[in-house]
């Protein structure tokens, strides 16, 4: 969603949001029942983790240091999932978090190409997306993930 900060070629650069460190495993994407069913038509040996009645891909630890890449990186081609990527990935670096008794849209601060960016451009892309996020969410409450610190907050739910 967010192609207007980041475009498709910064991220085959990068690929940072693919890859986590066992500290940021929380942050791995949630897959859908359908989307966990496309992915095994793709992988029938990929095995998963259930989660709030979704689930995470099951990652194996590099063999140099801390490091868990996301099965479905392909080191050649980028995600093999193209557009049917997880939410988590889809609006990626926005993250839809619970603060307080809130829904809000942070930015991770994970993302080297739009960490760089002025905040003002960032956030005003996430104004232009908030209520498609904020509307995706609602069909997934599991889409929401608890606030954690050094994330910035930059879009916040009307009180319903
Ligand atoms: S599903 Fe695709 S975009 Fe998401 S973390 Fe895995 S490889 Fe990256």
């Amino acid at each position: 969603m967010p192609e207007e900060l980041l475009s498709k070629e910064d991220c085959a650069r990068c690929r940072q949001c693919c890859a986590f460190e066992s500290y940021s495993l929380w942050d791995t994407p949630l897959i859908t029942p359908g989307l966990k069913a496309e992915i095994l038509s793709l992988r029938p040996k990929q095995e998963f983790l259930s989660r709030e009645g979704c689930f995470l891909l099951k990652m194996q630890r590099e063999p140099e240091g801390d490091l868990y890449l996301c099965p479905m990186l392909d080191r050649r081609h980028g995600c093999i999932l193209g557009d049917k990527k997880p939410f988590d990935c889809r609006i990626f670096p926005f993250r839809v978090m619970l603060l307080g008794d809130r829904r809000v849209i942070a930015l991770s601060p994970e993302c080297p190409e739009v960490s760089g960016r002025p905040i003002a451009v960032i956030a005003e892309r996430c104004r232009e997306l908030e209520a498609a996020i904020f509307a995706e969410a609602d069909k997934h409450s599991e889409f929401v993930k608890p606030y954690q610190r050094g994330f910035i907050v930059l879009a916040a739910e009307e009180r319903r």
